[in-house]
């Protein structure tokens, strides 16, 4: 099912939580809203699922599901299934009759008979592996499995639409990367349309197909995720999805300069602030004629598929990180104290954010 919505706004009193909104979901797409804290999200999940009400003045905003106009249909008729980050499961029942509740619940003309709810209730089990626990209580289980089970109750109904607000928020890095397969699964497999809220970039960008980046109750930018990490619309989505380093300076006749470090850059005169990913960063032993910015290695992880590197200099305002190929690291025989030269690979600038961004190769 699609959705799409039109001029969506709200106010809680006078604070504006969502500035007026427009935003296409297609039909089985999962989608994720990412943001900091306070940017919107969850009020936005919260209207698209008819918890909360948009805004009606100075002119009412529009939901649509598919061709339906849901503006004003209740919760209870959208057909959504949801999930929250407090696997508000029900304690008292197994996790077969928290599954089946949904459907035991329908009008009788609607609701499936026992067999088949049996049938659904074990076969979505069987899809989050939980099958052999169908007996056991809420509180018998992991924070892992309780979220599993939501899901599996979430989809029981056949939702058109599934929306999710910090599903995995509550767990440690190992779990949730586990129900994000999942999800991963469960949607291609039963092919509905998700929304889910994280603000978790990285969560975002392995999750979805495309991210609608929130600041400040206002969309950034929607985008598929590579295109959204290699080209960002502005500064805030360029910050907010990952590390970022900052070299200040003035620029006078094309040499960026920040105390004994400088840099020779094609910038016009004037203060300038450049930005590198933590990838962009190369070490050296040596500086060269056009790029002298000394550091210092002041921390070492050498964790994971590149060594992360922390770097400091009196010349600038916060430590910069950089990783280093395994390789790269051994060569310079890298240790705390050392002292080495950074150079950047490019940089991004963000000068004017009418302008798209602005990025450099450095030889
Ligand atoms: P997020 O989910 O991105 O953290 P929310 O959508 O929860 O953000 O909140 C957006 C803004 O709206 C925040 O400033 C928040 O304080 C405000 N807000 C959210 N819900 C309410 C409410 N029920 N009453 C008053 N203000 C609210
Ligand atoms: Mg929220």
């Amino acid at each position: 099912m699609s959705i799409r919505l039109q001029n969506i706004a709200k106010h809680f009193g006078k604070t504006l939580a969502l500035e007026p909104v427009n935003l296409d979901i297609h039909e089985g797409e999962l989608v994720g809203l990412l943001g900091p804290s306070g940017s919107g999200k969850t009020t936005l999940l919260r209207i698209i699922a008819g918890l909360e009400n948009a805004d009606r003045s100075p002119e009412p905003g529009r939901i649509l599901f598919g061709d339906r106009d849901v503006s004003n249909v209740h919760v209870r008729d959208r057909r959504i299934g949801f999930v929250f980050q407090h696997y508000a499961l029900f304690r008292h029942m197994s996790v077969y009759d928290n599954v089946a509740f949904g459907l035991t619940v329908m009008a009788k003309k609607e609701r499936p008979s026992s067999g088949e709810i049996r049938a659904r209730v074990f076969r979505l089990l069987e899809m989050v592996q939980l099958e052999h626990l169908a007996k056991r209580y809420p509180a018998q289980l992991s924070g892992g499995q309780q979220q599993r089970v939501s899901l599996a109750r979430a989809l029981a109904v056949k939702p058109d639409v599934l929306l999710l607000d910090e599903p995995f928020g509550a767990l440690d890095a190992k779990v949730r990367q586990d129900l994000r397969r999942w999800l991963r699964r469960l949607h291609s497999e039963l092919n509905f349309t998700s929304v889910f809220v994280t603000h978790d970039q990285e969560e975002a960008l392995e999750l979805s197909d495309r991210v609608v980046v929130m600041s400040n109750g206002r969309i950034e930018q929607i985008d598929a995720p590579d295109t959204l990490y290699h080209s960002p619309k502005n500064r805030f989505v360029f910050e907010f999805l990952g590390d970022v380093n900052h070299l200040e300076g003035n620029v006078n006749n094309a040499v960026l300069t920040c105390g004994d470090a400088y840099l020779h850059v094609d910038l016009p005169n004037g203060t300038e602030e450049l930005l590198l990913r933590p990838h962009e960063v190369r070490l050296a032993e040596q500086p060269s004629d056009t790029c002298h910015l000394p550091v210092v290695v002041t921390a070492i992880s050498p964790v994971g598929a590149e060594v992360r590197v922390e770097l400091e200099a009196d010349w600038l305002a916060k430590p910069w990180l950089a990783t280093v190929r395994h390789a790269d690291f051994e060569r310079l025989q890298m240790r705390r104290g050392q002292h080495l030269y950074a150079y950047p690979r490019q940089w991004h600038r963000f000068k004017d954010e009418a302008l798209a961004a602005e990025r450099s190769r450095v030889v």
